[in-house]
């Protein structure tokens, strides 16, 4: 594929970036890759191959600065005090709302819950909705293919409330299984618990199609987005979903900043999970009542520092061509599959269509993570073990696996690299 207008050379890195400018046409990856400084750093004395994106991603200057200014320049709690940096702050919170909001294709910010990430978005639905809803002998039907902070919540409020988890299981290459899933639906789920993308098999399931059939049988529908929303664009009003998940530190914005978005009707009627300051709207020993959304959700003071870098990285965002940084990405996956499938003996997890670049792989008897140290030595970073998603690769009937997973920085060159690597790996 070299040569075609994608794969751009990799070295330079001039300190000024372009991928600011209106995108037009091709993406423009060399440009994006200015923005990052840590892909330019070297590790064991071999320049950086970042292929753990699947675990975090690297944040753009952009990111660092508006953290830094905050800190440095801009400190204050937010919606309290009439003083100036007070007013600032919460400005640029609620602006980091709306960008999020933005983001996920909802006009109203009431229905964008500030979080730590996509594990506390699953724990405040399952602790506050699941307690108000779920009943004995309920279910909840959760994908096979689900990170454990998709599943272990439900498991834990399905005991308390002596409800079910149910498994939709995968067919061979990772798709979820359809017709299983119409079967397993019926009128005792109350709730499906879906993955917008894998983070071991890279599927991306028809998740506006199961919300609906969800809905057929008055179900609620919780997506965990957590991989998907730096990979594709994401409209919440038309997949439908009742509640949908993200964690900013994997759409290159800072760790331990992260949404819930839920439809307000559902938000409005249920229960703050957690009590303290910033969510209530008067408080007596007699009687004490909430704000209204979102802040009735938010108990407590926020990651402030963290929404301003939030804020930027969507804004980082929203000066690249979303679609052209998807198909870039496509691209890329379908090339690297390909070229991982010239490595003797190596076998990949999960090959269902549409996949992201997620690329899971066993190598021949390699003990993943002695092949993953062997790679690190060479300075390229992949994931190693059962990747917090163990019914996925038990479904494979394996414990551990090699993770090489993509984001729109990521080159030819950097696959080849890999690639390479494996293929002396394999002859040594
Ligand atoms: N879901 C998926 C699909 C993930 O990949 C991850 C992180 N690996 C999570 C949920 C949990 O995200 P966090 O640890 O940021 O809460």
């Amino acid at each position: 594929m070299t040569g075609t207008r994608y794969w751009l050379p990799t070295q330079s890195a001039p300190a000024t970036s372009s991928a600011s400018a209106p995108s037009s046409g091709a993406f423009d990856v060399e440009a994006v890759r200015r923005d990052f400084p840590q892909l330019h750093r070297e590790v064991n004395g071999h320049p950086l191959i970042w292929l753990d994106n699947g675990a975090t991603t690297f944040k753009p200057r952009q990111v660092t600065e508006a953290v830094g200014e905050h800190y440095a320049r801009d400190a204050s709690n937010v919606h309290r005090g009439a003083h100036t940096l007070a007013k600032q702050a919460t400005q640029v919170y609620e602006e980091g709302r709306e960008e999020a909001a933005k983001l996920l294709g909802t006009r109203d910010t009431g229905e964008v819950v500030f979080v730590r990430g996509t594990t506390e978005a699953v724990n405040l639905v399952a602790q506050s909705w699941g307690r108000a809803n779920l009943g004995v002998g309920d279910e909840i039907l959760v994908s096979a293919a689900e990170h454990h902070s998709n599943l272990v919540p439900w498991q834990l409020i399905a005991k308390e409330r002596r409800a079910r988890v149910v498994p939709i299981p995968l067919l061979p290459d990772g798709q979820l299984d359809q017709d299983a899933y119409r079967d397993l639906l019926n009128n005792k789920t109350k709730l499906v618990a879906l993955t917008h993308a894998s983070n071991v098999l890279g599927t991306v399931p028809p998740v506006a199609q199961m919300t609906a059939l969800a809905h057929r049988w008055g179900a609620r529908v919780l997506v965990d987005g957590a991989q998907a929303v730096s990979h594709f664009p994401v409209d919440v009003t038309e997949l439908d979903a009742d509640f949908y998940a993200f964690s900013g530190h994997k759409v290159f914005a800072p760790t331990g900043i992260g949404v819930l978005f839920g439809k307000r009707e559902i938000l409005e009627a249920m229960p703050p999970w957690q009590g303290g300051g910033n969510m209530i709207d008067s408080v007596s020993f007699e009687k004490t009542s909430y704000a209204p959304l979102p802040h009735r959700l938010e108990a407590g003071t926020g990651h402030i520092a963290g929404v301003a870098g939030l804020r930027a990285a969507l804004r980082y965002l929203g000066t690249l061509n979303r679609k052209t940084a998807t198909e870039y990405e496509e691209q890329l996956t379908a090339y690297a599959t390909s070229a991982l499938s010239t490595v003797p003996g190596l076998r990949l997890l999960g090959t269902a269509p549409g996949k992201i670049g997620v690329l899971t792989f066993l190598l021949a008897d390699a003990e993943p993570t002695h092949l993953a140290g062997l790679l690190d030595q060479q300075g390229i970073a992949v994931r190693a073990g059962h990747h917090c998603a163990q019914p996925a690769l038990a479904a494979y009937g394996v414990t551990s696996a090699v993770r090489a997973s993509l984001a729109m920085y990521n080159t030819v060159e950097d696959v080849d690299t890999l690639v390479a690597a494996l293929h002396e790996a394999v002859d040594a």
